[in-house]
């Protein structure tokens, strides 16, 4: 038995209950280990979806290029699509995204364009803007803009929701993600609800993002915007893809309580994941301890894997620069002979 590509490998990764980190919270909690698709992270089944889409309708066409702005995953994605259908690629990043999301990039013959992160998005330097811009200027290429697209939720409604549902056996009570562009949370949610509407869904968002409290007054506060480093999740924008009605609840996680839930994560757990699943596992149990009970089944989707951080949470240097270490609990040992 064998695939055609790489990209038929995508999907249908495991489900896995937590036993240590949520030690004292009632209920059962599972995580949907996202690392497991080909390109280590969930964007693979939008970004498949999206290209797949766009040559369907016509807009893409042999020997295209595919420009996108990503936090790196999504284009990892693009790029494993784009090598097994004959695609270029041109992705841009904020400076913010860590180094070996770039050099992944890289290495799968994407070029990458690296922009500031502390500029407004429709400044002419932005991620966003860069990438509009030169897919105007670039004949025959496409910009799938994964925030506005409806094929990254679809994605999800698709595949991602109907296998936790199957994976839980309809035991699902409530579902927690970290919302980006918001096509996991939202797609995945919309499925879910349709099977029972009672299934509760829970949002993380990042300090320095507008979501929360978008959702709890309708405005769109500019207060709430300022520069925070998890990687991945919250936006200074509203994308199309975040569906307000598809998110019961949003909870609010640090940089540092990120970083440090994704450390015993991969240390207690044996899940060697991503920044963002920190983040989405440390307030989905702030969530769970509060209002879980015994019977209720949470899954919590962990998005990516760790070696994309090894140079920051997983640096014990960083994690002490940036005062994640203070007390040495997390720290990792070193031991060099010479
Ligand atoms: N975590 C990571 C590491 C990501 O790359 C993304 C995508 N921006 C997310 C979480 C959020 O997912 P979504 O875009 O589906 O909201």
């Amino acid at each position: 038995m064998y695939y055609n590509s790489i990209i038929e490998t995508i999907g249908n990764t495991p489900l896995v209950k937590l036993n240590k980190v949520n030690k004292g919270i009632p209920g059962t909690i599972l995580v949907k280990v996202e690392y497991f698709n080909p390109g280590n992270s969930m964007k693979d089944r939008m970004a498949i979806k999206m290209i797949e889409d766009a040559e369907k309708e016509g807009k893409l066409k042999p020997g295209g290029t595919i420009i996108e702005g990503t936090s790196g995953n999504t284009g990892m994605g693009l790029a494993l699509a784009a090598i097994s259908k004959g695609y270029k690629c041109i992705f841009t990043l904020a400076d913010k995204q860590s180094k070996e999301k770039m050099d992944i990039l890289r290495a799968v013959g994407a070029e990458v364009i690296v922009c500031p992160t502390n500029v407004s998005p429709d400044d002419p330097r932005s991620y966003y803007s860069v990438a509009k811009k030169l897919h105007e200027e670039t004949p025959n290429s496409i910009y799938p803009n994964q925030y506005d697209n409806p094929a990254n939720a679809k994605a999800h409604y698709e595949t991602t929701g109907p296998e936790i549902w199957d994976q839980t056996e309809g035991k699902i009570t409530h579902w927690a993600a970290g919302v980006g562009t918001g096509g996991s949370m939202c797609g995945t949610s919309r499925y879910l609800k349709e099977q029972n509407p009672s299934i509760v869904s829970v949002g993380i968002d990042s300090y320095g993002s507008v979501f929360k409290k978008y959702k709890e007054t309708g405005k769109f506060d500019e207060k709430e915007i300022y520069p925070y480093l998890t990687e991945g999740i919250g936006e200074d924008i509203l994308p199309k893809n975040v569906d307000f009605a598809m998110i019961d609840h949003f909870v609010k996680v640090t940089d540092k309580d990120s970083a440090i839930m994704t450390r015993r994560l991969a240390r207690e757990e044996g899940l060697f994941c991503g920044w963002s699943c920190g983040a989405a596992v440390h307030g989905a149990l702030e969530y769970a301890e509060e209002f879980l009970k015994e019977d209720d089944v949470m899954v919590i989707i962990l998005p990516d894997h760790g070696t994309r951080y090894l140079g920051k949470i997983y640096n014990d240097d960083w994690m002490r620069d940036h005062g994640f270490l203070e007390n040495n609990d997390y720290a990792t040992a070193k031991n060099i002979i010479k």
